[in-house]
C-alpha cells in the first residue's frame, strides 16, 4: 500500500474497537514465577490475595491461561469517552529527522489524567463496584495514577483515598487539586492515620515520605475495613492485561492499512504500559507467527532490567507486600534526588521480566538530559508537550530512526507515548537552567541494594 495513504492520525470507528483485553501469559510457554508471601515463602493463595485485592481483579492476577477477558459494557462505555486514542503517524518528526524510517506512536494522553492509567483505573473501580465495597485505597507518587483513580472513582460513586507521598503533596500541589476535584481523600505519607504512619512519625519525625511508605499507609488502611480493597497503578499482571487495550488498538490500526512494526519501543518503569503495548505482538512472535524487535528503555539512574538481578523481591520498601519474582535493584534502592524523569520503580513486571530473561525483548537504559532534549525535538515538531517518561521511548525511537538513516533501511518503528507533560514543568525548567544532573548508581550502590534480597532466593 502506497506510503500517502496512510492518514496522519488514525482511529478506529466504536465497532472497530476490542471487545475483550489480551492476557499475554496464556502465549507464554515459561509463565511469570508466582507471588509469594513473605512471612510464609509459599505461593499466594487467592484467598490471601483477596484480603487486600478485589476479587475478581484476584483471578486475572492468578490466571496464566485464558487468552480473551472480555471487557465488561460499562467499561467499554467508559473508554468511549477518551477512547480510541490516536495512532499518530510522526510525518513530521521524519521530516526533521530526514529518515527512512517510518515511525508511528500511540499517544495515550488524551484524557484529564494525562496518561496510561486511567485504562486500568476504571477496569479496577469496575470491579471494585460490582464486589459491592465502599471504596478503594492506593498510594500515589507524583500523582498520575491517584489523579486516573479518582476520575474512575467518581465516574462510579467510590470512595478513593489516596496516600500521597508527602514531598509531592506539599511541592506537586497541583495534582493532588485535580484529585479533589473529583472527589478524594488525599492524604500526606507518612500520615496519623495509620499505625505504620505513626510508627515512621516517630521514628523520622519530618521525614517527607516514600513511596514504600504510603503504599503500607493504603493497604493497612483497606484491611482495616472490609468495605475497601488496596488498588495498584503497575507492576501486575491484571494492570498489563487492562493495558493490552493500547496494543490491540494499535494492532488493528496498523492492520487497517497493512503496516507491519519492526521495532516497538515503550518506556519502563513497572512495566504496564510497555506489556499492554506489546501485548498482542509479543503474542505472535511467542506463537512463533512473527517476530518484532521490542524495546524496553528505562531511566540510567534507574535500571532494573540493564543492571539488575532476576529474583524474588518485595514490591514496596516498607516490605508488606508479596515477593514477586522480577528484575530488580533491591526494594531498598531509592533513585538520586536529582531524577526528575519519572520511573522510579525498584523492580520490574514479572512477566516482563521472564520474557527478557527469555530472550524476547531487548532493554536499553538512558540518561535523563538526552531525554529532555529528545522530548524537546518531538514537542516542536509534533506538538504533543510529552510526560519526561514518555520521552524515554521518544528517545530511543530517534536513535532507531537515526540508526536507519545512517543504513538506508526503511524500518517502521511503533512507540508508546504515555502521557502529557503539563505537570512535569519544574522538571523541564530544570533543564533548561542547566542544573539537571545525569546521576547514574554505582555498581557498589546497586550491589549494597541487592544485598538486601529476601532469602527465598536461596
Ligand atoms: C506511570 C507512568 C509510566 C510508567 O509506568 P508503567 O507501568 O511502566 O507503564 C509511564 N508514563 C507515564 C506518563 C506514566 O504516568
Amino acid at each position: 500500500m502506497s506510503e500517502n495513504k496512510i492518514p496522519y492520525k488514525i482511529y478506529l470507528s466504536e465497532d472497530e474497537l476490542p471487545k475483550a483485553w489480551y492476557n499475554l501469559r496464556a502465549d507464554m510457554k515459561n509463565k511469570p514465577a508466582p507471588l509469594l508471601s513473605a512471612a510464609t515463602g509459599a505461593p499466594m493463595s487467592a484467598a490471601e490475595l483477596e484480603a487486600v485485592f478485589c476479587k475478581e481483579l484476584v483471578a486475572q492476577e492468578l490466571d496464566n491461561d485464558t487468552p480473551l477477558f472480555e471487557i465488561p459494557r460499562e467499561i467499554r462505555d467508559f473508554y468511549k469517552m477518551y477512547r480510541p486514542s490516536p495512532l499518530v503517524r510522526a510525518y513530521c518528526l521524519e521530516e526533521k529527522l530526514q529518515t527512512p524510517a517510518k515511525i508511528y506512536y500511540k499517544f495515550e494522553g488524551n484524557n484529564t489524567s494525562g496518561s496510561h492509567k486511567l485504562n486500568s483505573a476504571i477496569a479496577q473501580a469496575y470491579y471494585a463496584k460490582r464486589q459491592g465495597l465502599k471504596g478503594v485505597t492506593t498510594e500515589t507518587g507524583a500523582g498520575q495514577w491517584g489523579t486516573a483513580l479518582s476520575m474512575a472513582c467518581s465516574y462510579l460513586g467510590l470512595d478513593c483515598k489516596v496516600f500521597m507521598v508527602k514531598c509531592s503533596y506539599e511541592q506537586k500541589p497541583f495534582r493532588r487539586e485535580v484529585m479533589k476535584v473529583y472527589g478524594a481523600s488525599v492524604t500526606p505519607s507518612p500520615s496519623e492515620t495509620t499505625e505504620v504512619g505513626r510508627r515512621i512519625l516517630a521514628q523520622f519525625p519530618g521525614t517527607t515520605g516514600s513511596l514504600g511508605c504510603a503504599i503500607s499507609e493504603a493497604v493497612e488502611t483497606s484491611m482495616g475495613d472490609p468495605g475497601y480493597r488496596y488498588v495498584l497503578g503497575s507492576v501486575l499482571n491484571q494492570v498489563m492485561l487492562h493495558q493490552s487495550i493500547i496494543g490491540l488498538e494499535s494492532k488493528a490500526a496498523l492492520d487497517k492499512y497493512g503496516v507491519k512494526p519492526d521495532i516497538i519501543i515503550g518506556c519502563a518503569g513497572g512495566g504496564s504500559n510497555l506489556g499492554g503495548l506489546i501485548a498482542p505482538f509479543m503474542g505472535e512472535k511467542l506463537r512463533g507467527e512473527a517476530d518484532y524487535r521490542i524495546i524496553a528503555v528505562e531511566p540510567a539512574s534507574c535500571p532494573s532490567f540493564t543492571r539488575g538481578k532476576f529474583a524474588y523481591d518485595f514490591c514496596d520498601t516498607g516490605m508488606v507486600c508479596p515477593l514477586s519474582k522480577m528484575y530488580t535493584l533491591g526494594s531498598s534502592f531509592i533513585p538520586n534526588a536529582d531524577h526528575a524523569g519519572g520511573l522510579r520503580f525498584h523492580g520490574m513486571s514479572s512477566t516482563l521480566s521472564q520474557l527478557y530473561h527469555d530472550g524476547y525483548m531487548e532493554a536499553v537504559a538512558v540518561n535523563q538530559t538526552d531525554i529532555f532534549q529528545a522530548a524537546e525535538e518531538f514537542a516542536r515538531v509534533e506538538g504533543i508537550l510529552p510526560a519526561p517518561e514518555s520521552s524515554h521511548a521518544i528517545l530511543a525511537a530517534i536513535n532507531e530512526a537515526n540508526r536507519c538513516k545512517e543504513t538506508g533501511e526503511e524500518k517502521t518503528i511503533l512507540f508508546g507515548l504515555t502521557g502529557t507533560g503539563y505537570f512535569d514543568l519544574v522538571a523541564y525548567e530544570k533543564f533548561h537552567s542547566g542544573v539537571m544532573k545525569d546521576v547514574v548508581p554505582t555498581d557498589e550502590d546497586i550491589a549494597r541494594s541487592l544485598a538486601q534480597l529476601p532469602e527465598v532466593n536461596g
